[in-house]
């Protein structure tokens, strides 16, 4: 870690590896309080360099980038999972970094998540490691049957997953993965799915989100709400075992735990090391939004009030909405209630994250009635 006096002020330069939206919402957070921002990103069209003071075109292990990075910037975050821990510890050489590698490395991997998430007595959804074909048969006897296998590393929003019911089909999923890493587990019988999102500072000071309930489509997040429907009980639960989770991972940043609830209990699914989509409410619906709360934490300043101001919904805009001419802007924006965000991505693929909206209403029910209509309608 560097020398770098704390706090971090405005007119100071901070960085962020990874140029997709989170990137994006985080450079604007940051302009907004002031800062200059530089985003490391190898695609040229990044949502976030577009909007950065300086956009380095290159790859994430590219040395002499990240030491321009490190060098020009007084602290860096970043916006995704998958960076190599080895240029978070390279970088540190030089500027204050967080979240750090030893906290990215462990929940970058979901074979070493899900193994730490035990071992710190979290409960999670049954589970086995496949390292090779040898290890299926004992995987489906611990993790019985229907089970999804999902490969460790480098999987997404559903992706790198299969849904298995014997072992044959287990053998095939695994090969179909290349014989890389998995882990096997139980599906579980979901009776929702909520998560939380915190921001944590050096000191151990926490700010915590309030629980949003997420609802998935193929594996992707369609529709958070916030205030979650679960009983005041099981969301302050959630909110407890995500900052014991963060305290135990001595974890400086912005981070999101993801919950199933299953049988009126909470297993963990998975945590992220950054911001979160089911976040994404907080920058039209708290006090102080989790991009703001990124860089107060980068900066060494505390934590902001994570106050919800409204209830609020939040609806994703996948690619496959720009099949039939593009979505109906006109239809969503005749309604005062909407704020329509969107991340300046050039092509729009099928599950390809091209933006959201919140809808921002007094009375829940209002808000939810509001946004599947216009989810619907777009
Ligand atoms: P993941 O990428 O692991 O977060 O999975 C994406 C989505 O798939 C989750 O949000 C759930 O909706 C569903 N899912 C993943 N794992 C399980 C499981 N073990 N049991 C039931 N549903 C699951």
């Amino acid at each position: 870690m560097s020398t770098e006096a704390l706090p971090i002020l405005p007119g100071a330069t901070l960085g962020i590896l990874g140029g997709g939206q989170l990137g994006r919402m985080f450079t604007i957070a940051a302009r907004t309080m002031g800062y200059r921002v530089t985003v490391l990103d190898p695609d040229p069209a990044s949502p976030a360099g577009r909007m950065a003071d300086v956009h380095l075109q290159a790859a994430y292990t590219d040395a002499a980038a990240l030491r321009e990075l490190g060098e020009t910037c007084a602290a860096v975050t970043t916006e995704f999972e998958n960076v190599p821990a080895a240029s978070l510890v390279a970088l540190a050489r030089y500027c204050r970094v967080s979240p750090g590698a030893d906290a990215v490395a462990v929940v970058q991997d979901r074979g070493h998540e899900k193994s730490w998430l035990a071992q710190h007595g979290f409960a999670t959804a049954p589970f086995a490691l496949v390292y090779s074909e040898g290890d299926l048969d004992a995987a489906l006897a611990a993790t019985g049957t229907p089970a999804l296998l999902k490969v460790a590393r480098f999987g997404y929003d559903g992706k790198g997953q299969a849904r298995v019911a014997t072992r044959e089909e287990a053998r095939a999923a695994f090969r179909g993965f290349g014989g890389q890493p998995c882990v096997l587990e139980g599906v579980v019988a979901l009776d929702r799915e909520i998560s939380v999102v915190l921001a944590r500072d050096d000191a151990g000071h926490c700010a915590l989100f309030p629980v949003a309930e997420n609802r998935h489509v193929d594996g992707i997040l369609d529709v958070s709400i916030v205030p979650a429907r679960v009983p005041h009980e099981l969301a302050a639960r959630a909110s407890m075992v995500a900052r014991a989770a963060a305290d135990a991972l001595g974890y400086v940043g912005v981070m999101a735990v993801e919950f199933f609830v299953a049988d009126g209990t909470l297993l963990v699914n998975e945590i992220a090391p950054r911001p979160h989509n089911s976040g994404h409410y907080t920058v039209d619906a708290c006090v102080t939004d989790q991009f703001a709360q990124q860089v107060r934490v980068l900066c060494g300043l505390p934590p902001g009030d994570a106050r919800l101001l409204s209830p609020v919904v939040m609806v994703n805009i996948l690619g496959d909405r720009w099949r039939d001419g593009g979505p109906h802007w006109a239809t969503l924006l005749a309604h005062p209630t909407i704020r329509l965000h969107l991340y300046g991505k050039d092509s729009a693929r099928p599950g390809r994250k091209m933006g959201h909206f919140n809808v921002l209403d007094a009375d829940p029910a209002a808000a939810l009635d509001l946004a599947e209509r216009m989810r619907d309608a777009l």
